[in-house]
């Protein structure tokens, strides 16, 4: 499973929907019912996969549509049990199951007697049982207990032969642990060449390149102050040249301040004083001859995005679906 949620996490939906379109994938995962549409309205046909809880009445367009939600209550199996039966068709669910996460799924002392109740609605078949791990990249002792736990819940409703898929891995379970008997995976992150987990980042590529141009290169004198607030001040005579992006494009405003660097020239240049809405100061003293329209690199290949997500004090999953629409998507 495809994890696209997010505008393929800020990497543009249709494109990357139909770039995984011959993939051999079994469903896309998406969050919510406005992100079906739009990989149907794009003409992929793959089946789409509901990754968290939906609305009411969201419910008869998934029925009509024969998109797969993941179910967490009774009531909601009720509800999407009635809507296939006015429509005449059995609609395909997936069991969710909290084994740790706390945002979705049947709490595992109601699952046997709800597994019963759901066995006899009649317009539901339970294709998949699925679970979401919440500390993969951080806790691989409760992870791992979290994934036998997972294991145990499907032998006891029956074994793995019960559900036609088992699905568990986020990319860093995926990475850094076994499958065990889950046959279906739903990275998301890695997708798009980056590993929560560092120590596989090199199996991986980056697919998002985020670029601007030199505005402007002028020599400050010193004792100059650069940006809002003036919490750089030059000490000697400096080259700073002006770049065309900021926090309105997503360049986390958060890495003010904290030593970050940009691409420029073949070297990193260090962003001077505080990243502004549209515009980025960076010292280009050690540059060679920088002009006005060359290209920035401000993550990608040679700034891992991570960096900048840890400088910002966020993670990549934030940088990524942040950029806003002002940013020009080219895709190659
Ligand atoms: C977002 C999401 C994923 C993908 O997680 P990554 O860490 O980006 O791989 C998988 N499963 C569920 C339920 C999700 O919400």
């Amino acid at each position: 499973m495809a994890v696209v949620k997010a505008g393929a996490y800020g990497h543009g939906l249709e494109e990357v929907a139909n770039a995984l379109v011959g993939e051999n994938l079994i469903f896309f995962g998406v969050a919510n019912v406005g992100e079906a549409r739009r990989i149907r309205n794009a003409g992929v046909n793959t089946r789409i996969y509901l990754l968290g809880a939906t609305w009411a009445g969201e419910r008869e367009e998934i029925v009509a549509r024969n998109w797969t939600p993941c179910l967490s209550t009774l009531e909601e199996a009720e509800h999407f049990n009635r809507l296939a039966a006015a429509a005449g068709t059995p609609l395909k669910v997936h069991l969710a199951v909290d084994t740790g996460m706390g945002r979705g799924g049947f709490l595992l002392d109601q699952l046997a007697d709800s597994m019963a109740v759901l066995e006899r609605m009649e317009y539901l078949e339970i294709e998949g049982i699925g679970s979401h791990l919440p500390s993969a990249d951080e806790d691989e002792e409760f992870t791992r207990s979290q994934i036998a736990r997972y294991h145990e819940i499907i032998e006891q409703l029956g074994g793995p032969a019960r559900f036609k898929w088992r699905h568990l891995l986020n990319s860093a379970g995926l990475l850094a642990y076994d499958r065990g008997t889950c046959n279906l995976a739903r990275p998301g992150l890695m997708l798009y060449g980056v590993s929560p987990l560092p120590a596989y980042q090199d199996r991986l590529a980056t697919v998002m390149t985020l670029k601007s141009r030199v505005t402007l290169v002028r020599t400050l004198p010193a004792g100059h102050g650069v940006s809002y607030g003036r919490q750089f001040v030059t000490t000697k005579p400096t080259r700073v040249a002006t770049i065309g992006i900021g926090y309105g494009d997503g360049y986390p405003r958060h890495v003010s301040g904290k030593g970050s660097d940009v691409w420029l020239d073949g070297r990193r240049c260090p962003i001077l004083g505080r990243v502004t809405m549209d515009q980025i100061m960076v010292d280009a003293s050690e540059c060679g001859d920088v002009m006005e329209g060359d290209e920035v690199e401000m993550f990608g290949p040679n700034i891992p995005v991570n960096e900048i997500a840890e400088k910002a004090g966020t993670i990549v999953w934030e940088i990524f679906t942040g950029i806003t629409p002002r940013v020009v998507r080219c895709y190659r």
